[in-house]
């Protein structure tokens, strides 16, 4: 083939991609039937514990707080509740008995910090806020994070309640480390005839708003996967997997095994994908797909949800397993809505 004919070949192929594609973003995936606020403001979180937190953060979005106000104040509700097993206090420790805090913040400026692999503090978030307003970085971990925390006035607690601690050591004495069916914590063991059971006492706290002047904002806490090997991060604390704010499109938050979400940088996916015309569930849904394309048998045994907000207030999410829950608080409604999801049985 002369090079003038192989290049003509390439460029129709090289226009069909094109067309291809706008034809795709012209019929993005549209969900069966778009939740949308009526009035900003608005703020969304992942599973039923979220009310809670919701509500918190609405005492300062119904009198025109920022968002980004509103997400940390939010989130510290279940930080600092020692029955919440997977966020801050009474988190669940990792293997060797730490409790260790991934949290990361952003707002409608692209600002964001975050910190990882945190221990004996309450509120990591309020210490990722920290990172993102008071130093030129974005992410400290570990033994550097708590020094920043504690040279900037948080106290030092023991963090394993007696409850964690208690389970902790029942654990222990089968000590079995099960990463693909067991990683997120006893409650999300697999059933014996081999499917997810759909106990839900997990996890993260994801949170997105937008305030009265429409902009956006969002906040990621957890204590992560019970028994994990120490050190190990989760999503979470990750800009871009466990949260993504981009104020022209949309938020995004994760939970569930971060491992997956990381490989396919979830909350930034989605909020691409809502830039390409996607509904909120439709994003989601698109990023669950991801999860599944990559490794289908992984996928079937692990549980990863998303939720998603964009800037006309239309919200939604989608996850891999039955049994995610998402709150949502506005003027006009004060709900919890149970996520889609892709394996019907
Ligand atoms: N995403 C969190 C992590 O991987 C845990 C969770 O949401 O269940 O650390």
């Amino acid at each position: 083939m002369s090079n003038r004919r192989r290049f003509m070949k390439f460029s129709l192929l090289g226009s069909a991609a094109i067309l291809a594609s706008k034809n795709l973003f012209a019929e993005s995936p549209k969900s069966k039937e778009i939740k949308v606020v009526k009035d900003k403001p608005i703020v969304i979180s992942t599973w039923d514990f979220g009310k809670e937190a919701n509500e918190a953060a609405w005492e300062l979005l119904g009198k025109n707080g920022r968002a980004l106000d509103a997400v940390e104040r939010g989130v510290k509700v279940p930080e600092a509740d020692p029955n919440n097993q997977s966020v801050g206090l009474g988190g669940r420790p990792d293997r060797d008995g730490h409790v260790t805090l991934d949290a990361c913040i952003m707002d409608e400026n692209y600002k964001c910090g975050s910190v990882a692999f945190l221990e004996h503090i309450v509120h990591p978030i309020s210490v990722a806020r920290m990172v993102m307003e008071k130093t030129p970085h974005v992410m400290l971990v570990g033994e550097g994070a708590l020094q920043f925390a504690l040279a900037n006035g948080f106290k030092k607690e023991n963090l394993l309640t007696d409850k964690s601690e208690k389970e902790w050591k029942e654990w222990l004495k089968e000590s079995k480390y099960e990463p693909w069916m067991n990683i997120e914590n006893e409650h999300y063991r697999m059933n014996k005839d081999g499917k997810p059971g759909d106990e839900k006492n997990h996890d993260t706290i994801g949170m997105v708003a937008m305030d009265a002047n429409g902009n956006l904002s969002g906040a990621c806490t957890t204590s992560g996967l019970a028994y994990k090997i120490r050190g190990r991060v989760g999503d979470s604390p990750i800009i871009g997997a466990g949260l993504y704010v981009d104020n022209e499109i949309g938020a995004a938050t994760s939970t569930g095994v971060g491992e997956e979400v990381i490989r396919i940088v979830g909350s930034h996916l989605v909020v691409e994908l809502m830039r390409q015309g996607f509904e909120p569930e439709a994003a989601c849904k698109e990023a669950v797909e991801r999860i599944i394309k990559r490794n289908p048998e992984n996928a079937k045994k692990v549980q990863v949800g998303f939720l998603a907000l964009n800037k006309n207030g239309e919200y939604g999410a989608f996850a891999l397993q039955k049994g995610f829950s998402y709150a949502v608080r506005s003027a006009s409604e004060n709900k919890i809505y149970n996520a889609p999801y892709f394996y019907k049985d």
